[in-house]
């Protein structure tokens, strides 16, 4: 077919089939760039939207599914497994693409040419296929595994690193934290078992799909002397062939990377797939009276429960202490109300005795714009005073933030003061007190404090107390106590009195 153009005497198709070659790879040239440009853009575009479609997610769960989930898991997740994507989008699904299509291309030429020849080059594909195969069934549970290594090795070191303190303070120096060296170790162990169980299949599937050539070449001769093809078309026909030879050894390595990306996509579906808390968008309903009736509720992993029957009125703009031993649930009745969680069983209700909607019925966000909660171990950011109290939303003017942290009796920074990350540069009391300029600001009708007073020394308590009084009298104020001092306090809940 080719000899009447490889022996001269028809040099015209040769130098069509020259110009022929010449413009497919221009086109190719033209297709990849804008391909791979786009492919890039892409590729990091889809996965800054997935990393906060994820980050939205989790916002939206229960704290009992947050409380279960390590954080570690989770920046883990939002990281590398949405950087394993990237890469599996930006170049491993590229590369198989075009390297299935060379395959595919040489083939077919191969096939159209000369079957027998195909099938010289082509028969040992199928084996190097079923080697791939049993290698991904191999590796399956050992790549789970190694990841979850990988997982509990981050969550050591991140521990380690929050504990060096502990620890200097306890005189041992980190150098006892036998768990973080364990862990290390195990993950040495399980990348190794992984490497040495698939390396050798790899190898062996590279080798089937590579020794194709081997034996077009030993086949040659017999091709060459029966007279199906000459000597020049032959090199012509092997050159050819061995043009697919490294898009199929990269076939195989990446298709088995591509295996074990899969368990970072794996890993970002089980977050998806956590059930947000439910309900509709009907509206908030007109004042903020709170109504809780026979509400129980049980901790997924707690034999019995933490909270039974509490059925309690909680008019709008009364203040109320709720007192009771600890491990009474006086945090868990703060969290109900808060809807940071539903009830086991029982059901709560706000609003205007007439109005009142039960909290199911209510979208969870819209509901959490009745509610502001200063925990025990607040949460501040790096940043400046300002951003920690308006938590970035701007409409707030200067003089409101600068009011409320008057109010708040935060005398110790201005509103344009740094605060390091977590408020390390604070003490216990003033975190606190920028926190309740926070609500002072937001203007909810239902602030929460979860005993915001309990671990401070006297001069901060006070001044602490004194900025709780002053969210009383502009609606309804919930404080968890274990010591009776608040001055604003009208109404006394006490929980687990037979204790
Ligand atoms: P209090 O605030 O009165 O000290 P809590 O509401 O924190 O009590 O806890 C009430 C009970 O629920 C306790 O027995 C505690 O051990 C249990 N509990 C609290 N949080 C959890 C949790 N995340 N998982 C399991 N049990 C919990």
């Amino acid at each position: 077919m080719f000899s009447p153009w490889l022996d001269g005497s028809e040099p015209e198709g040769l130098a069509v089939a020259a110009c022929a070659a010449a413009a497919f790879m221009l086109l190719s040239y033209f297709i990849a760039v804008p391909g791979y440009r786009s492919t890039y853009i892409d590729t990091y575009r889809q996965s800054v939207a997935g990393r906060l479609q994820l980050a939205e997610h989790i916002r939206k769960l229960s704290a009992e599914q947050l409380a279960g989930l390590d954080p570690e898991r989770i920046s883990r997740s939002m990281m590398n497994d949405f950087a394993d994507l990237e890469t599996v989008c930006s170049h491993l699904l590229p590369e198989i693409c075009s390297a299935v299509f060379v395959c595919l291309l040489v083939a077919a030429g191969l096939t159209i040419y000369n079957w027998q020849i195909a099938l010289c080059f082509f028969c040992c594909i199928p084996a190097a296929f079923l080697i791939l195969r049993a290698v991904v069934r191999r590796s399956g549970s050992m790549t789970d595994t190694q990841r979850k290594t990988a997982l509990e090795a981050s969550s050591n070191l991140s521990e380690f690193i929050s504990g060096i303190a502990t620890f200097k303070a306890n005189c041992m120096g980190g150098a006892k934290f036998s768990r973080l060296t364990d862990s290390f170790e195990q993950l040495r162990k399980q990348s190794l078992r992984l490497e040495v169980t698939m390396m050798p299949f790899a190898l062996m599937a590279m080798s089937c799909m590579g020794s194709g050539i081997g034996i077009l070449v030993f086949a040659g001769q017999y091709f060459i002397a029966s007279g199906t093809v000459t000597p020049v078309e032959f090199l012509c026909v092997t050159l050819i062939a061995a043009r697919s030879i490294v898009p199929m050894l990269t076939f195989s390595v990446e298709f088995l990377e591509l295996q074990y990306f899969a368990g970072s996509a794996k890993k970002i579906r089980e977050l998806m797939m956590m059930k947000q808390m439910e309900g509709k968008s009907a509206g908030l309903p007109e004042g903020s009276d709170l109504q809780l009736d026979r509400v129980c509720y049980r901790y997924p992993s707690a034999a019995k429960d933490a909270l039974s029957n509490v059925s309690l009125s909680i008019p709008a703009g009364t203040s109320v202490a709720i007192v009771g031993p600890s491990g009474g649930g006086k945090s868990t009745l703060l969290r109900l109300i808060a809807r940071c969680m539903d009830p086991t069983s029982g059901q709560l209700m706000i609003g205007d005795p007439a109005s009142a909607v039960c909290y199911t019925d209510l979208d969870p966000e819209e509901l959490n714009r009745k509610f502001s909660i200063v925990f025990q171990n607040t949460v501040l950011f790096n940043g400046s005073v300002r951003f920690n109290v308006t938590l970035g939303d701007e409409s707030f003017t200067r003089e409101q933030v600068e009011n409320a942290l008057k109010t708040a009796r935060v005398d110790f920074a201005t509103q344009d003061d740094l605060i390091a990350e977590y408020g390390q540069n604070l003490s216990g009391g003033e975190r606190q007190r920028i926190c309740i300029a926070r609500c002072l600001l937001r203007k909810a009708p239902v602030v929460l404090l979860d005993e915001v007073t309990s671990s401070l020394d006297v001069w901060n308590s006070r001044a602490t107390q004194q900025a709780i009084s002053s969210l009383a009298g502009s609606g309804t104020v919930i404080v968890i106590a274990n010591r009776l001092q608040s001055p604003t306090t009208t109404e006394l809940y006490l929980l687990k009195t037979d204790l």
